[in-house]
């Protein structure tokens, strides 16, 4: 579906990081972050230095809206080498221009920036003892968290600091942070969201996401490790590790299935060759008696490709998507709600008249779009219409910086795959099975909890 169709369902965020990449480092830092705009819609954010002073623009909305030509140049004009960038759609912490990222402090050992994608899950206990201790908050972000621990060991050198900082963290981060002069990017143990380190010229940049490289025309060098903790600085770049005992793995697997772009390549793996995948062995374990298949824009089009391919049906554009509705604004009378549905996802009677159809979709939360994806199928002249899911039933909420709705709203969780198809009013609904996707992500080291409810949980310091 298209990305913020879900008022309550919320993207992670993305975070961009550059060092001497040469002139106009703002400018590449904004190219970065406009690719890396699916990941968050609610604000956007630059942190410059120039060695000595940190500078910083941010503002809510859309990339394009928050940094116009004038405030890149005066975010140049400092002549700035280092860098770090965020898009933020909120988890933790609710909106608002208080929780848009980079933070930033300046006290008298100098000046902090910070960036983070993911979700604490001991934030709440943590921010409770640093209030008990006199601490002041200025946001509800669990990024202040974050801040406020490296802070209190700022004296002992960034990169110690950092190192400390994070023993008391739980949870998910993939985080970028900057002193006047040293650029640091941190992916938690557990490697649950992305982070790619890539190379610009005599410079370096990090990302999320490597299609920020492309906007960059940096290049991807390779994913940042797990627990890898990297630091550039004057002396060039070098890697520690967080802790000395290993964990296992769980980068994320919605990932592949949602929210990366497809041009993304996340541990090793391009994002579009494995939604295909999920499609083609979709289609294997699933399939269906019908004349065209269909994807749901944008994360089911892949998917719907390599089902078509497999099934030797052919693939249409049988729904189309408005590339202008991210943040469409409409009054919430029940009218112009339903034509906002329209607007955003149209179907094709051209294409779908008189067709048994399959539509192959990538998840299914609430049923909510679904339900009425189907109906305006059916309107639109569709026969019949077989809903195909490219990944397991979403089953339990991901507490690792995805916001997703209680058990009690997952539809999968509630109800059987037989109440949910005639909830949504498919002529049939199958999904993909867990072992179909392990074979399109192999490797192992994902984290499924979001479709087993099986969760991870260890701190740096007790493993250490
Ligand atoms: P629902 O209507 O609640 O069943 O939501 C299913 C749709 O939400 C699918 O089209 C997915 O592409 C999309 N989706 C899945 N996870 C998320 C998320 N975390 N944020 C926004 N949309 C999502």
């Amino acid at each position: 579906m298209p990305y913020g169709e879900l008022a309550a369902l919320k993207e992670e965020c993305g975070v961009v990081a550059a060092y001497g990449v040469g002139d106009d480092l703002p400018g590449l830092l904004y190219m970065g972050l406009f690719a890396l705009q699916h990941r968050g819609e609610e604000s956007a954010g630059i942190a410059v230095s120039d060695g000595e002073q940190i500078e910083l623009v941010k503002g809510l909305g859309l990339v394009s809206e928050v940094f116009t030509t004038s405030c890149l140049h005066d975010l140049n004009s400092i002549e700035p080498k280092l860098g770090i960038g965020h898009v933020r759609y909120g988890t933790t912490g609710g909106g608002g221009l208080d929780n848009a990222q980079p933070l930033i402090v300046r006290y008298l050992q100098g000046n902090m920036a910070l960036a983070h994608n993911g979700n604490l899950a001991n934030t709440d206990r943590l921010r409770r003892e640093m209030e008990e201790n006199g601490q002041i908050f200025q946001t509800t972000s669990d990024t202040e968290v974050i801040l406020n621990l490296v802070a209190r060991y700022r004296r002992e050198g960034i990169v110690t600091a950092v190192r400390k900082a994070l023993r008391h963290v739980q949870g998910a981060y993939s985080l970028v942070l900057q002193s006047n002069d040293t650029l640091v990017a941190v992916r938690d143990p557990y490697a649950f969201r992305p982070l790619a380190l890539g190379r610009l010229g005599d410079g370096y940049v990090i990302a999320s996401e490597s299609c920020a490289f492309d906007a960059m025309g940096a290049e991807l060098i390779r994913d940042v490790k797990p627990g890898e903790m990297i630091i550039i600085d004057e002396e060039g770049l070098r890697s520690e590790r967080l802790c000395e005992q290993d964990v296992p793995r769980h980068a994320c697997i919605f990932e592949y299935i949602y929210f990366a772009r497809v041009d993304s390549v996340i541990d090793g793996l391009n994002v579009h060759a494995v939604r295909r995948s999920l499609g083609r062995i979709l289609a294997q374990e699933q399939p269906a008696d019908a004349d065209i298949v269909i994807g749901v824009p944008d994360s089911g089009i892949p998917a719907a490709v390599g089902y078509a391919l497999e099934s030797g049906m052919p693939y249409e554009e049988g729904l189309v998507k408005n590339r202008y509705v991210g943040r469409t604004f409409i009054s919430p009378g029940q009218l112009l709600r339903n034509l906002k549905v329209r607007l955003k996802l149209n179907p094709n009677r051209h294409v779908l008249e008189g067709k048994r159809v399959v539509v192959v979709e990538d998840s299914i939360v609430r049923g909510t779009t679904s339900r009425n994806l189907i109906r305006s199928l059916r309107e639109a002249g569709a026969t019949e219409v077989h809903m195909r899911i490219s990944s397991p039933p979403y089953i339990s909420p991901c507490y690792y910086g995805i916001d997703t709705p209680s058990t009690s709203e997952l539809v999968a969780a509630q109800h059987s795959i037989e109440s949910i198809r005639s909830m949504i009013g498919a002529d049939s609904l199958a999904f993909l099975s867990m072992e179909g996707l392990l074979q399109a992500v192999p490797g192992g080291g994902n984290c499924l909890s979001c479709l087993t409810a099986k969760y991870p949980q260890q701190t740096c310091q007790e493993r250490n």
